[in-house]
Formats: structure tokens, sequence, C-alpha cells
């Protein structure tokens, strides 16, 4: 019987790429990102899409410049079938806010209001790296997966036990689970969440050939300019700045590694 129940735990887990941490995923990618696109096909309806500029290019080539070497790195690890369900997206939205985002799957978005802390390409690939790292970590599916065991108020086993169908999701928990959107009541995302998207989020953007050395730079700008108005996804206080800077700074030489394998 503990074997059968341990096992049935194991099946509700999977594990983070690059990282290992093992994380609570009860609904699975079928139900979560077909979600996801249709929420962010909304997203797109109301918002004002940048297209054409060179900002709105810069953003679409870093993404894909990024995406491209994130497939390279799973395909050459025999995993490439763990990015089967994603679809890739990258958009500029004019909208004065110091955010951006991911959707579980891919879906990407960055408000105008980030490029001036960004300053340039490189400042976009540190922001794309730690956004595409929530989705590759599936960070929103996990945070789907823990909401709804808080809410049942029952523990992962029992869940389990009584063969419940899983959480329903609606868009307004996508929203949430990507820290999506413009509001300021949006959920952070954990300390632990961030810490693991800063630093696969360096490794990603060393794949594809951008220096991760503007990795803790860029986070000095956003300190520098964020008096506590910008939303929880970018403010300088979760994780704290100097600890996000010296986690940086220790991962900064596994990152120089992939950085000079990719030229
Ligand atoms: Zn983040």
């Amino acid at each position: 019987m503990l074997f059968i129940f341990l096992g049935l735990i194991l099946v509700q887990c999977s594990s983070v790429p690059l990282s290992g941490r093992s994380q609570l995923s009860l609904v699975g990618n079928n139900r979560v990102f077909p979600m996801s696109f249709d929420q962010y096909e909304q997203v797109k309806k109301e918002s004002k899409l940048v297209t054409g500029t060179d900002d709105a290019r810069m953003v679409k080539r870093v993404g894909t410049r990024i995406q491209r070497a994130v497939e390279q790195y799973f395909a050459e690890q025999g995993e490439a079938r763990y990015l089967d369900d994603y679809q890739w997206e990258f958009n500029l939205i004019e909208e004065d806010i110091v955010n951006a985002w991911c959707m579980p799957g891919g879906k990407v978005a960055f408000y105008t209001g980030i490029l001036p802390v960004c300053k340039d390409e490189l400042g976009v690939a540190v922001v794309m790296g730690h956004e595409v790292a929530h989705a590759i970590a599936n960070h929103g599916r996990e945070r789907i997966s823990q909401q709804y065991a808080a809410s049942t108020g029952l523990s992962v086993a029992s869940i389990l036990l009584t063969g419940t169908s899983g959480p329903s999701i609606s868009s307004e928990l996508i929203m949430q689970a990507a820290g999506a959107g413009t509001s300021l009541g949006i959920l952070a995302f954990s300390r632990k969440h961030e810490s693991e998207a800063d630093k696969l989020g360096l490794y990603f953007m060393a794949m594809a050939g951008y220096n991760p050395e503007e990795a803790p730079k860029f986070w000095e700008r956003m300190a520098a300019q964020s008096g506590g108005e910008s939303p929880p996804e970018f403010t300088s206080t979760h994780p704290s700045h100097s600890t996000r800077i010296s986690d940086l700074n220790q991962n900064m030489p596994k990152a120089m590694e992939y950085y000079r394998a990719s030229k």
C-alpha cells in the first residue's frame, strides 16, 4: 500500500529542467496550455500591440533567439519532447508600465514601459531569459496546482486518493499564475520561483549568445528606478536586491561556460 501511495505522489510531481527540483503538478499541460493560449489571444485583442517598429522587432528577435537556443539545448539532452506542447510567441504592448510576463506554454508579453530599463538588446535578453525560464520551469502550472491543493483544504495525498479530477481553471487563474497583467493586485511569484527563473534565465540568455554579465547590471537599474510602483513580477524587494545580485554572480561561472560555448 505504501508503495502504491508513493507511486501516486511521484506521478503527480515533475521535475524542473536544469534545476532538478521536484514540483507539484496536479494538472497536465494539455489542460493548462490551451487555456493559456486562449487567454493570450484575449490579451492581444484588448491591448495595443506594437508592430513593425525596431523595438517590436527586437523583442521578437531576442525571444526567437532564446527559444532556439533552449530548443537546441533540450535536443542535445535528448529531451526535445519536453517542449512539444509549447507555442512560443513574443509581443510588445504599448503601455507605460515596467513589466513583462510569460503565460504557461511560452506566450510572452513585454510592455513598452520596461524598455528604458532594459536600455538595449542585451537588457531585453535578460528579461526575456527570465520570462522564458518561468515557462520552461512551468511555474504557472505549479502555482495552479498549489492553489488548488490549498483551496480544497485537502492534502495532495487525499486529492489523489479520492480521485478528484483536478482544478477547474479560470482565465483569472491563468493570468494570476503567469503574474500577467497591468494591475498591482496580481500575485507575485514566490522567492523560490524568482530565484529559479533568474538562474535558468541567465543560462538561457548565455546559450543564445547574449553576455550574461549584463544581468546584474539590469537588476541594478531596475532597483534604482522602482519606487515600489512596479508590478510584483519586477519589484526590487522580491527576492531582495542584494540576494538577487549575489545569486546571479554565484551562477555566473556556469553561465559564462554556456556563453563561450555559444560562440
Ligand atoms: Zn519572474
